[in-house]
């Protein structure tokens, strides 16, 4: 595997970032996850459009353009032979020292790993998920807004952590406030009555690629959606549910916190959704 550093390609066992990176130290820097499908980068510019946005809201100042962070993730794919799997781009605050201030960080570093693609088990498709609510609640969007995609993502696995406890793979997170924000890793979707509804961002999620590529194709398939607060009881209630993210796509929900969810089957919706959702994977997307 070669491993993109600022503007050189290293060896895995070479691909290295010193101890004095802050965003080794505190967290802190941002990145993406994108996914190649096809040959073709998916929701390229979206990515790296969320990632600038990111870097704005912790005043950190990326070292190359758009263009040049899109044409390095591209040639990153073509140096590893990778045309269908999974891209990590972050970009941390930098080599500075102890003190917390990023002052002493002069360059932000970039780097992307191409990487094959660990799928998520089959049946979690055909059968559909289980999850929990967990006590910890997501970083209130007061103190670090979840909607930048920081490399502070303790708040997330202790969260995980204890969905893993509670023998669950993935949990629904709640915001100070006690409404659905979104979950370890991937955004919530609910059909109730033949409508589609997502938490808006402000209740404290990730604006999730995925989940915008969801709202297009429920326009585009006439399923009403309305970005909506929800609570526990709407999970409860509702006919489908299903999670969205880079990585699971489009995974139905069976269970939430030991209630059955519509028919204890993933939904008709849920399936047409992520149907479409395939076929826009499959051929749309930035050549490699
Ligand atoms: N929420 C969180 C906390 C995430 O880390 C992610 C990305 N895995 C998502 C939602 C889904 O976002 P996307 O569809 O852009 O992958």
């Amino acid at each position: 595997m070669k491993v993109y550093i600022d503007g050189k390609f290293y060896s895995e066992e070479n691909a290295k970032i010193s101890v004095f990176d802050h965003g080794l130290l505190y967290g802190d820097g941002i990145f993406e996850g994108i996914r190649a499908y096809n040959r073709r980068v998916f929701r390229m510019e979206e990515h790296i459009d969320r990632l600038f946005d990111s870097a704005k809201a912790i005043l950190l100042t990326i070292p190359m353009s758009k263009e040049e962070i899109t044409e390095a993730v591209l040639d990153t794919l073509r140096q590893n032979d990778v045309s269908e799997g999974y891209i990590r781009l972050v970009v941390t605050r930098g080599k500075g020292y102890l003190g917390l201030s990023p002052d002493r960080c002069k360059t932000p570093s970039v780097f992307i790993i191409a990487a094959k693609l660990e799928l998520y088990p089959k049946e979690y498709y055909e059968n559909g998920l289980s999850v929990v609510t967990v006590p910890t609640t997501r970083t209130n969007p007061s103190a670090l807004n979840p909607a930048v995609k920081s490399l502070n993502y303790l708040n997330n696995i202790m969260a995980k952590v204890e969905g893993k406890l509670a023998g669950v793979e993935e949990v629904i997170m709640l915001n100070s406030e006690g409404l659905v924000a979104e979950c370890s890793g991937d955004n919530i979707f609910v059909m109730k009555r033949g409508m589609l509804y997502t938490p808006p961002i402000y209740m404290g999620a990730l604006g999730g690629i995925t989940r915008d590529v969801i709202i297009q194709l429920a326009h585009k398939l006439d399923i009403p959606i309305q970005e909506q607060p929800l609570t526990r009881y709407d999970l409860f209630v509702a006919d489908e549910m299903f999670l969205t993210g880079t990585g699971a796509e489009v995974i139905p929900v069976v269970q939430v916190d030991g209630r059955v969810i519509g028919d204890g089957k993933p939904g008709e919706k849920s399936r047409q959704l992520l149907d479409a959702f395939h076929h826009e994977t499959q051929n749309t997307g930035t050549p490699i």
